[in-house]
Parts: structure tokens; sequence; C-alpha cells
């Protein structure tokens, strides 16, 4: 199957061609037809399948098919809603360079940054509009862009829109533009609220459901090391004097664990920036892009700043911390081994972390390896089964028990009630 056999239009092609796509993904290959052939489309894919340009080549072929009227202004014929500026910022980029040889032009709208380049783009006109909520409906109340005339529109990652509370303001959006137009509708879950929208949002939509979370994770090569939550610095300090590691992305649970990490890293010399909610749009931008070429080495992320963030050819994954929903280990470790390349994904589980990695391994379907020779092995024991109050039994001597209450921060927002920390610090 190559995208010719898909009735893709001679411009599209080269571009494509000129990305090195040589044939389309199954997501491309299964939502491609019915959204030329104008029919709604529920999609059931996570970001790493080539969701993107499935929607993407379609709508550029359309808009392209029936160019506005000429003399006229441009009008948004497609709006591309999304949750997060770094995936409205892919998706623009991926829409100008498949839509490069087509007269088509394309803008972003989301916050963090100021208005005006946005607002500029807008008046010079803009036949699709790539857009984050919030921002869309700041500019809306300004009367600054109008969906009256939308054709097709995108709604990308639903599920994370509830998430992020951003329903609400995505139903106001809808209830502005026409009632008549093309509904593309992808989400990786399908949680009750986001049913209903589909029931009362979407046509007969043609269903496209792709990759069950567990085939996408089986090309990745996964390890899991235990080790002392205090040691966990050290070890990956370690970890990454591998100069076999070329790009290393790893996760923290908190921003401030970010910046910890990155504080650390520059000591030991390795170079890393962080990307997280509390980094301005410039900041995160700028780190994402030296990431991109090359420039740092190793990129620390929070999961919601990193949701989508699109690197090619990024080798590896750390979970310096393991999430706390299963889920979400799956959509980490997928941004490597993407668009067939193999990656590989380290994780650090610390005691406290053990409930998180049960639940993970039972959503993936089978256990993770563990590495056991590694120079910070886990010294802190397991804890004793409720009953046992005496820790002198099951525990080395050395060991001490921490007294438990509200001095422990470090566990005030995490979901599981393990129930007391032992440490041997
Ligand atoms: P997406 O799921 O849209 O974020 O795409 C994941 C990655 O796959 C991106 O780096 C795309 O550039 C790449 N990609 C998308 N479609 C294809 C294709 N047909 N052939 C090769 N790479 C692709």
């Amino acid at each position: 199957m190559t995208f010719k056999d898909l009735n893709i239009i001679p411009a599209i092609l080269k571009a494509l061609s000129n990305e090195n796509y040589t044939s389309p993904t199954p997501i491309q290959e299964q939502a491609i037809p019915p959204v030329l052939a104008g029919r709604d489309l529920l999609g059931c894919a996570q970001t790493g399948t080539g969701k993107t340009a499935a929607f993407a080549v379609p709508i550029l072929q359309l808009l392209s098919q029936q160019q506005s009227n000429k003399g006229t202004k441009r009008q948004v014929r497609s709006l591309i809603l999304t949750p997060t500026r770094e995936l409205a910022i892919q998706i623009i980029e991926n829409l100008q360079a498949y839509g490069k040889y087509t007269n088509l032009r394309s803008c972003a709208v989301f916050g963090g940054v100021s208005q005006n380049t946005q607002e500029r783009a807008l008046k010079q006109g803009a036949d699709i509009v790539v857009a984050t909520p919030g921002r869309l409906i700041d500019l809306m109340n300004q009367k600054l862009i109008d969906l009256q005339h939308v054709k097709i529109f995108v709604l990308d990652e639903a599920d994370r829109m509830l998430d992020m509370g951003f329903i609400h303001d995505v139903k106001r959006i809808i209830a502005k533009m026409p009632k008549q137009k093309q509904t593309l509708f992808f989400s990786a879950t399908m949680p009750p609220e986001i049913s209903t929208m589909v029931k009362s949002i979407l046509v007969n939509p043609v269903k496209v459901e792709i990759t069950p979370v567990s085939s996408t994770v089986d090309k990745i090569q996964q390890s899991m090391y235990f080790v002392d939550k205090g040691n966990k610095q050290k070890l990956l300090i370690h970890l990454l004097q591998d100069k076999s590691i070329a790009s290393a992305l790893v996760f923290t649970r908190t921003k401030h664990g970010a910046d910890r990490v990155v504080r650390e890293l520059t000591k030991a010399n390795i170079a890393s920036q962080a990307i997280h909610g509390n980094k301005s749009q410039n900041a995160r931008q700028t780190a994402l892009s030296n990431f991109k070429s090359g420039a740092t080495r190793v990129l620390v992320a929070t999961d919601i700043a990193a949701r989508g963030i699109d690197i090619d050819e990024l080798s590896h994954v750390f979970n310096y911390d393991l999430p706390n929903i299963p889920e979400t280990y799956v959509h980490r470790i997928g941004r490597t081994g993407r668009a067939g390349l193999s990656g590989i994904a380290i994780s650090f589980c610390e005691i406290e972390e053990k409930p998180y990695l049960k639940d993970i391994v039972k959503v993936i379907g089978k256990s993770i390896p563990e590495v056991k020779d590694h120079p910070y092995p886990m010294l802190i024991m397991t804890p004793p089964p409720k009953e046992v109050t005496s820790v002198s039994k099951s525990f080395k001597p050395a060991h001490k028990k921490k007294p438990v209450g509200n001095h422990s921060n470090s566990s005030a927002n995490k979901k599981t009630s393990f129930p007391k920390k032992y440490d041997a610090r």
C-alpha cells in the first residue's frame, strides 16, 4: 500500500516523500479514504501511530480541492482543537510540511505567548487553524476569529481535554461552528462523558481503532531498577555516563522533581534541561528544540508537558518516578520506539512505588525484566504485614524506622496508601 493508492494528490505526495514517508501507517490507511469521502470519523488511537497525518493529509487535500473564492479573504475552513501547546505546535509543523506544495495557509493559536503574532496571522487569513481551547476562546471573545465557515473539525485527544478540564470550553467552541460539518474525533479512551459527546456530535462515523496498548510497547526494550529514593539521582547519573545513550527523555512526577534532577545532572556535567508547566512557553520551546537538535542530550519532563511531543529517533525514556496511572507508563515509553524504530525504556522503582508497578504490569500484561546488577540496589526492606508492629524481626538492625506522620511530604499527593516508609539512610 502506498499513499498513491489512497488517491492522494501529487502536491501532497511530493511533500510526504520529502518527509520520507514511504507507506501509510495502519491508521492512515484506514482513516484517509473515509475522510476523503466526507465521512465523520471516530479514531481510538494514541500519538505515535501516525494519527496527525491521518487527519492532516485528507484535510489538506479536501480543502485544496475546494479552494476558497479568489480575491476574498481566506476563511477558516478547518479547526483542529488539541489539548496542549506542544501538540498544537507539532500539528502545525506537520500541516506545514505536508501542505508545503498546496496554496493553503494554516496558523496556530495557543496560550502562554503574546497574542499579537497569532492575531496578525488570523487577520492575514488562514484556511486551517490549530488551537488549544483557552486561547481560542479568548480570541473568539474578542471577535478575532470566526468559526462560521468551518467545514472540517478535528477534536484531538478528547479524553485529555476532559482530564485537563477543557471539556466545557470545547462545548462552547463547538456551539460556535455550523452544525453541518465533517467531524473527526480522536480519543485514546472512551470515558462516559466522551461517549456522550461522540453521540451528540458525530453522524454515522467510521470507527478506526489502532494498536491495543500492549502491541505498542512490545517493540520497546523495557527494564526495571529497584533503587532507594535517595539514590535515584546517583543511579540516573551513573546510567547517563553511558555515551551510547544518544538522547534521553526523563520523566519525573513533579515540576520541582524535574528541576532537582536537572540541577544534579548539571553538577555532574550532563547537559540537560527541564520542560514543565512552570516554565514560560519560550523556555519550553527552547528546551524542546535544543533537545530535538541534539544540543541537549537529556530532557527532563513532567507528563503534561511531554504529552504528545514528537521527537524523532528518541533512543531512551527514563521513568525516574513511576507514574501512578498505569496507562501513563505506556504513553511515556511510547515516546521512544516510534514509527517502527526500536527504543529503550528504563524505569526506577523505589519501595513506595511498588504498588504502581503492580498496576503497570497488569495493564501491559507482562512483567518488566529487573536489572539486579547495578551500584545502587534497594536496601530498604519490604514493610511488615500490618499486624506486625515490631520492626526488629523482619528488618536488618541497621534499618531505622522513620516516624510516620505528616512530615513526609513526598507521599502527600500519592494515590497509594502504602502503609509505612522504612529508610536505611
Ligand atoms: P503521530 O502519531 O502523528 O505523532 O506520528 C508519529 C511519528 O510518525 C511522527 O514522527 C511522524 O512524523 C511519523 N510518521 C507519521 N506517518 C508516517 C509514515 N506514513 N511513515 C513514516 N513516518 C510517519
